[in-house]
């Protein structure tokens, strides 16, 4: 990594760049039945091994016969002589003027192609009559009309969803190679902070970030190391940045990333690591430290309960994600009318808290939490996503358009 200390913000863009620039997957895989996999990164492409379905079968309960036996106009009528189950194939072949009785997912009997429906024949006996409405070739699902064995199911990098452990197990895929978990390790620091449980005393609060970088993580689905909180000590900071780095891929702090006097964080990284940078044009979250201890990546984020949070969700969780080997994806953005007048000054890109739901109409917008202070953890809380206000915006009066990322 370079040592770029520049005092400038970066933009959020530039952040974003450079971060990405600094990181790559980290090595290592395993084989996992594929329950074990289930959030798991891919760690190669999986084929089919077989067609899905295996075999031409029937849509619909009913009658399968030849097309070619199908009434041109007026009616015909059509001698039964078998059944084919679901699991229980018809084995003869079906000759002209004949037909088999079937059931939804049979096996089409050789020498047919065309099922009628149940409600559309007129039985009498072993003889069904059928009019003119149908067509050749009519509710049979082809063989290999999901998936051709060869194919690329599912590509290296995915995460996988329950709809992709049960599609693993459609092809009878026992096994899958994934990547290994991420190692994270994590402190809050503060001379400040108790920890729940404990009496507070007078200018002490409750550690909350430990709490939200824990939850944020764990849906990432990260190892997770958790080393509590630090005071305002450099040593005790050092002490624990090695700590970390000896043990974790990626360490995560809070708080201690401003220039006050108790700010430790950033200058011990300069000491014993490397600072990418340290500023970022964005509210919340201007501060905000980047570059790496030995091999581990670096994340200082601000000691501000949303800060930290909109700072983890808009940089380090696509850096994990990008560590743990998972494809690129962008954040959906959508940009819907805001029904609450939103304050703001130009200069810095701003990440407000919102709630997106539908109105009477069932129309998309949006609102406002409330209060916007990069304290005010509530705010975190009731939101379901970010309002983004770009850097020129100087305010947005009610009705107007505004892009919405949520969470
Ligand atoms: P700092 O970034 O250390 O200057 O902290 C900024 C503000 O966030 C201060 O009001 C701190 O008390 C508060 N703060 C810092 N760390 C935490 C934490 N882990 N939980 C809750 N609040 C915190
Ligand atoms: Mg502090």
């Amino acid at each position: 990594m370079k040592k770029t200390i520049s005092t400038k913000p970066l933009t959020v863009e530039e952040a974003l760049q450079r971060i990405k620039q600094d990181l790559q997957a980290t090595s290592g895989e395993e084989q996992l039945a594929i329950r074990s996999a289930l959030g798991r990164i891919l760690a190669e492409d999986v084929l089919s091994r077989i067609n899905v379905p295996p075999y031409n079968n029937s849509a619909m309960d009913g009658y399968v016969m030849r097309g070619a036996d199908l009434p041109k106009e007026g009616k015909t009528q059509i001698t039964i002589i078998g059944t084919s189950y679901a699991g229980q194939p018809y084995s003869e072949t079906i000759q002209a003027g004949q037909c088999a009785r079937i059931f939804t997912g049979a096996v089409i009997p050789a020498g047919t192609d065309t099922v009628i429906m149940q409600e559309h024949v007129e039985k009498q006996g072993d003889t069904i009559t059928i009019g003119a409405e149908h067509k050749k070739g009519q509710h049979v699902r082809p063989v290999a009309e999901d998936i051709a064995i060869g194919q690329i199911v599912l590509r290296a990098g995915k995460q996988l969803t329950p709809a992709d452990i049960g599609l693993l197990a459609s092809l009878g895929v026992p096994e899958v190679r994934v990547k290994r978990r991420l190692r994270v390790a994590f402190f809050t620091t503060g001379d400040e902070l108790r920890a729940v449980g404990e009496m507070l005393e007078s200018g002490q609060i409750y550690d909350s970030n430990r709490y939200t970088l824990y939850g944020m993580l764990t849906h990432l689905g990260v190892d997770i190391i958790d080393m509590g909180v630090v005071g305002d000590k450099p040593e005790d900071i050092e002490n624990a940045f090695l700590s970390a780095a000896s043990c974790s891929d990626a360490i995560i702090t809070s708080g201690g990333v401003s220039v006050g006097d108790a700010d430790y964080v950033t200058d011990t990284l300069r000491r014993i690591g490397e600072v990418n940078f340290w500023k970022v044009a964005m509210k919340p979250g201007k501060p905000l430290t980047f570059g790496k201890v030995q091999a581990a990546v670096f994340f200082g984020l601000p000691g501000n309960p949303v800060s930290a949070m909109v700072t983890f969700y808009q940089f380090v969780q696509p850096a994990l994600r990008r560590m743990m080997g998972q494809n690129a994806v962008a954040p959906v953005r959508l940009t819907v009318p805001c029904i609450s007048p939103l304050k703001k000054s130009p200069g810095r890109i701003e990440f407000q808290r919102g709630i997106l739901e539908n109105n009477e109409q069932g129309d998309l917008v949006v609102r406002s939490t409330g209060k916007q202070g990069s304290g005010i953890l509530s705010s975190m809380s009731q939101a379901n996503c970010f309002i983004i206000l770009p850097i020129e915006c100087g305010g947005v009066a009610v009705g107007k358009e505004v892009l919405v990322e949520p969470f």
